[in-house]
């Protein structure tokens, strides 16, 4: 017979430019539900540290540690991106591949048998954002490094060129179920990497974060539509991965919002939350990721931190804070200036403006329970007490009150998550609750001006006199709601 070939099969074998190393996909396929961090965080080591200690410029990192040394006082970065590709194969039939048959099925008198002619075409998958997109959610006129500059109070900046990109081909190997550990594995064995990372090795700025935006990939769009969108931040001070390490994949969590988070994760931050009528609420009605913080549920929202975390992160010094003593019913300030029970909080957002301007009230609570482990009491706890404008300072980013569903908000009272919405955020006090090791912030309550809280475990009731909008509020600190009140001035 005329034709001796039986099947056209032609495989255009993926380009593999960079040398990658084959590795067991079999031996690294984690499952789903472990990939999101949290498995991780509560399995982690709780390492204490204190107030202040986590300075984002090298946080709590030894002195002599690189990354540490690499933190120069008001220069974050530079960060490396890397782009993850893979290449995977689809079959399909070529009609055009044979002139006389066009892809009719035809007779093969060889194999006795009615024959197709098929093509495999190689398929790249790239990341769901591209470098420019990406170099977009960090440097555009709302991202990244215009967050950063204001939440820091200018503090912190990113530049553009200390964002640096390089791709990584991983072959045929399709990362879909790697989380973040195995990613840090997989990419700091690859020579594209290593070469990176030596160019700046007599740096005296080495890279002091490495983000890594995996690529979209199909099996996860039509299997687990949700598990698509996936990011992942090592955790300072915690067992768990690298900490200078995160991953993004799919365009949600490649958006500056999350990209934040993440790096929040790596400066060890936890999760800001509270309680929540979320159907994703955790134990007791209370939601890890509710309140309105970047550390909470970021999407589409222009959050930022809350006042326990830019303390945390050594944003907001000593001065900035004045803390109430049970003992004597004072509140002292740094220098040990003590007025009896009454606070001035100012707009978060109008920043610390050198050492005068008091942005929160610390009111040591070893006798609180937290809302999300209500099973017993933590003698390192606080309550922070902080004002919240709308656009103080011409803020652009900050808490607001477009709450939708999935992010309503519940008070905390007498110990119990309520059924009280919680819905107004903007021109209000108000009350997180954090222990000083890394645990989540939590939003207890936001009160407007007349409105008292009380303290469940010390018998304190915080009061707040008078609010002076996009400015701050007069708090006075009682044993009950009449006390607290008969304080104001
Ligand atoms: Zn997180």
């Amino acid at each position: 017979m005329l034709f001796s070939f039986l099947i056209a099969s032609v495989s255009a074998a993926p380009t593999n430019t960079t040398g990658i190393d084959r590795i067991d996909t079999n031996s690294v396929k984690i499952d789903p539900k472990y990939n999101d961090g949290r498995l991780i965080q509560r399995g982690g080591i709780n390492r204490r540290f204190d107030d202040g200690d986590l300075t984002g410029k090298g946080g709590n990192l030894s002195g002599t540690d690189p990354r540490r040394l690499a933190r120069l006082p008001d220069d974050l970065g530079p960060y490396l991106c890397v782009m993850l590709t893979f290449t995977s194969t689809q079959t399909i039939a070529n009609p055009q591949y044979n002139p006389w048959f066009y892809g009719y099925p035809y007779y093969s008198y060889a194999r006795g048998s009615w024959m197709y002619q098929w093509i495999h075409v190689p398929i790249l998958h790239v990341s769901s954002k591209n470098e420019n997109a990406i170099r977009n959610e960090f440097f555009g006129p709302t991202g990244y490094a215009d967050w950063i500059d204001e939440a820091s109070w200018g503090q912190q900046k990113l530049q553009s060129s200390d964002v640096d990109f390089i791709t990584i081909n991983m072959g045929n190997i399709d990362p879909i179920d790697f989380d973040l550990s195995i990613l840090v594995q997989l990419v700091t064995a690859q020579q594209t990497y290593t070469n990176k990372i030596n160019s700046r090795r007599f740096s005296s700025r080495p890279y002091t974060r490495t983000l890594i935006f995996q690529p979209d990939q199909p099996a996860c769009m039509s299997t687990y539509p949700d598990y698509c969108n996936r990011a992942q931040g090592g955790i300072l001070g915690r067992v768990g991965p690298d900490p200078t390490f995160s991953r993004y994949r799919g365009s949600v969590s490649q958006k500056w919002q999350t990209i934040a988070h993440e790096l929040g994760h790596n400066d060890g931050l936890m999760h800001s939350g509270a309680c929540s009528t979320s159907p994703m609420r955790e134990r007791n009605g209370y939601w890890q990721y509710a309140a309105s913080s970047i550390m909470g549920v970021e999407r589409g929202k222009l959050y930022d931190i809350n006042a326990p975390n830019r303390l945390k992160l050594g944003w907001m010094g000593p001065q900035s804070v004045v803390t109430y003593n049970a003992a004597t019913g004072g509140v002292e300030d740094s220098a040990g200036a003590s007025v009896l029970w009454k606070a001035y909080v100012s707009a978060l957002n109008l920043g610390p403006a050198g050492t005068y301007r008091h942005l929160l009230l610390k009111i040591p609570c070893s006798t609180c329970t937290s809302a999300q482990d209500r099973s017993s009491t933590y003698h390192d706890g606080n309550v922070y007490v902080s004002f919240r404008g709308d656009d103080a300072a011409k803020s652009k980013y900050g808490v607001d009150d477009t709450i939708d569903w999935l992010n309503r908000l519940n008070t905390f009272e007498r110990g119990t998550c309520t059924n009280t919405n919680l819905r107004l955020m903007t021109n209000r006090v108000h009350v997180h609750y954090q222990r000083t090791v890394q645990i989540p912030s939590e939003l207890w309550t936001t009160l407007g001006q007349g409105e008292s809280y009380e303290i469940a475990g010390p018998a304190l009731v915080i009061h707040v006199c008078t609010v002076n909008d996009e400015l701050g509020a007069v708090v006075t600190v009682g044993a009950d709601s009449a006390t607290a009140k008969a304080l104001c001035p």
